[in-house]
């Protein structure tokens, strides 16, 4: 037996009111009982029973009226009205159901039949209570949505339709008018919405789509869903998503492109690069990619400062952009332009049919740098270097097709600038290690990466300080120090040598007359000279400009040189060695022992001094071999009246052998490695 539910009961007839008391309470129900409307209102009031079983006709405040007080209050809209009425006309009957009546029981009153009734309306009731409630959800859920819900027949009619919280997006129709789904779409969009709602019908799996289109001048991104409903339909939301597409595409724009050129950046060559070959790898037609480095675009940035650098940057951006936009309908190809790097471009060719169109792609794009470049009241001549690099056969990634192009544009520049070279499989590493080492030297040069430094050589009686050796350091802001005995021979293979031994020359110069300006005791500074430019009247003459310049006695300066500046050009070279020596400066033979040699060098050609290689020191004094040339070196250059001097000296017992032999100077890391100019100066003496 139920219950604990509670049942009012309002009839003026005391004798009924008794039975359905007896009746109801043995049934298990709670039971409160009025003899009228009024009281029956102010029991509800208290507390809200679970049945009203309301008698029509009471005097004052009749059951109509209790329906209707009952219904307009809050808590009063769910709960079961049961109507008792003699009545059995059919308009009263209309009248109690229209003033909020659940059921009714006609009089005389079938007592089997009410338990029954009652029982099933209780639940009814609570039913629609829990109805209620989850509508009430539903509702506050809506409310916060931002979608527009409807749901929809397997046709498309919209069979109810629930506004989210910003109402129907844009200028969508209102809700009221719309009868099929499709009448809310864009029209261009219409197929895909029946498409999209055939698909659910049939596999019952969610099928979702997005548009764009423009409404007063600015995109709206609507997101179509639909899903599988209830008895075959369809529900279908609708959402504005152009906020969060415009924040998407922001970060699209910061994240691929360059701001400054307005062109796609890296990560987007990286990444469109990377499509496109895997696009092309299974078509024969190979992908070209171009690599732009602009030639001295560094200097220019150093010497006009940023603003004019950027400038410049982005007109050569505009002109890349205009040659490609020609170059995309002469070729009837779409050609991607990306800035790489600082001053670096790329495009590519995504089917490249022949190598030819290649080429011609790649120097309609030098030629676009050859108008003059305004810059202010300046005008720039202005060039570009080019690589091609072709896939696949020249990289199957991006990575390695773009290292190639770019190497093969790194073989421009060294070929001269201004020009497009086609990478080639021989470019091998280290040929390309060396190409870079090549530019990356001649960019040292002008940035002031390469400095001067100075290594004692002292007098091996009483160890005094009496002369250094230049030596040239290139401090490399990638590489780190990068060693002489790696890079001369490479300026000598580039032609730079002259730069760079001009460039010590003037420092050397420099350096000595600040230190005597300094009122410092200054001791010879032996500078190394290639053979090459040991050779070259220039260099003569840069020797002699740089001591007059800063007033410098010649004899300040000693040259280093090698046999090999002997050999090559015996006569030039002896005249050289005269007019060097006649104007002051003092010559020395570097690197003796490891060339040809020959003692008969030191007869010929007028030099002051030697240098015993720092082999042979290092060997001595374990090597009898080495101890025995020292001695006769020593030996027959003392008879020569030459100074010898033994570089390398790094242990006492070299030093020792040294002094035995009568050796007189000793230059090594025994005593101090070469010193960076100011430190050097310190141990000048005042
Ligand atoms: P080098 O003229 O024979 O210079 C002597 C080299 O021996 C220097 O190497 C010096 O740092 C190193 N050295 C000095 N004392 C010691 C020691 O105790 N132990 C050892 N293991 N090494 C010692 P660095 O500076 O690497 O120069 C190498 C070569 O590069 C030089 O040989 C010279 O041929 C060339 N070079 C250096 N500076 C110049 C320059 O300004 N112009 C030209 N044309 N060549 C230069
Ligand atoms: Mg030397
Ligand atoms: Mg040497």
């Amino acid at each position: 037996m139920s219950t604990n539910r509670r049942i009012l009961i309002a009839d003026d007839d005391r004798e009924l009111r008794g039975v359905l008391k007896s009746l109801l309470s043995g049934a298990g129900y709670r039971i409160q009982s009025c003899a009228n409307g009024a009281e029956a209102l102010r029991e509800a009031a208290k507390e809200m029973p679970d049945l009203l079983i309301v008698d029509l006709d009471m005097p004052f405040i009749d059951g109509y009226e209790v329906c209707r007080q009952i219904r307009a209050r809050d808590n009063g809209r769910t709960v079961p009205i049961l109507i008792l009425t003699a009545s059995d006309s059919a308009e009263d009957i209309d009248r109690a159901y229209a003033t909020g009546a659940t059921d009714f029981i006609p009089k005389p009153i079938n007592w089997t039949l009410l338990l029954h009734r009652v029982k099933y309306i209780i639940r009814s009731g609570e039913n629609l209570c829990a109805l209620y409630a989850s509508e009430a959800r539903n509702r506050a859920l809506m409310r916060v949505m931002p979608d527009s819900i409807f749901s929809l027949t397997p046709q498309g009619v919209i069979s109810a339709c629930f506004a989210g919280a910003n109402g129907l997006p844009g200028d969508l129709p209102r809700e009221g008018r719309l009868d099929h789904f499709d009448r809310l779409v864009p029209a261009p969009f219409r197929s895909l919405v029946a498409d999209a709602i055939r698909a659910v019908v049939e596999t019952r799996q969610a099928a979702t789509f997005d548009c764009a289109r423009l409404v007063a001048g600015a995109a709206q991104h609507l997101e179509f869903r639909f899903l599988p409903y209830e008895r075959g339909g369809i529900l279908a939301l609708i959402r504005d998503v152009s906020t969060r597409k415009q924040a998407e595409a922001r970060m699209h724009a910061l994240a691929y492109f360059d701001t400054l050129t307005g062109l796609p950046n890296r990560e987007w060559l990286y990444e469109r690069l990377g499509q496109t070959l895997t696009e092309g790898a299974g078509t024969s037609a190979p992908v070209s990619v171009v690599f732009i480095n602009m030639d001295r675009f560094r200097r220019i940035a150093t010497s006009l400062g940023q603003f004019a650098s950027d400038a410049v940057l982005v007109e050569a951006a505009a002109r890349l952009r205009a040659t490609v936009a020609q170059l995309e309908s002469a070729t009837a190809q779409n050609l991607p332009l990306a800035r790489f790097g600082m001053d670096e471009f790329v495009t590519w060719i995504p089917a490249a049919a022949a190598s030819t169109t290649t080429l011609m792609v790649a120097d309609a794009l030098r030629k676009a740098f050859e108008a003059k470049f305004h810059c202010g009241t300046i005008d720039l001549d202005l060039t570009a270097s080019l690589g091609v690099a072709q896939f696949p056969q020249d990289g199957a990634d991006v990575v390695s097709l773009l290292r190639n192009a770019d190497a093969a544009a790194k073989t421009s520049k060294a070929l001269g600038r201004n020009r497009v070279t086609i990478y080639q499989q021989s470019m091998n590493n280290k040929e390309l290690e060396r190409i870079e080492l090549e530019c990356d030297l001649r960019k040292g040069l002008i940035e002031g990466q390469l400095t001067v430094e100075y290594q004692p050589k002292y007098g091996v009686g009483d160890l005094a300080l009496i002369g250094s050796e230049a030596l040239l350091r290139w401090h490399h802001p990638v590489r780190g120090d990068v060693s002489p005995a790696h890079f001369i021979p490479l300026a000598e293979d580039c032609g730079l040598i002259q730069a760079l031994d001009h460039y010590v020359i003037a420092t050397v110069a420099a350096d000595l007359a600040s230190w005597r300006r300094l009122g410092l005791t200054v001791v010879p500074v032996a500078i190394n000279l290639s053979a090459q430019e040991f050779l070259n009247a220039d260099t003569v003459e840069a020797l002699l400009r740089a001591t007059t310049e800063h007033n410098l006695p010649p004899s300040l300066i000693e040259l280093e040189i090698t046999e090999t500046a002997l050999i090559t050009q015996p006569d030039v070279a002896k005249a050289n060695m005269h007019q060097l020596r006649q104007s002051g400066f003092r010559l020395a033979l570097d690197d003796f022992g490891t060339g040809y040699s020959s003692l008969t060098y030191l007869r010929d050609f007028p030099v002051d001094s030697l240098k015993i290689d720092r082999t042979f020191v290092s060997d001595a004094p374990d090597s009898s071999d080495a101890c025995s040339l020292i001695r006769a070196v020593i030996q027959f250059a003392h008879a020569l009246r030459l100074t010898v001097v033994a570089e390398g000296v790094e242990t006492l017992d070299q030093l020792d052998l040294l002094r035995r032999e009568q050796c007189d100077v000793l230059q090594g890391y025994l005593f101090n490695p070469a010193l960076p100019a100011q430190a050097f100066s310190q141990l000048l003496p005042a």
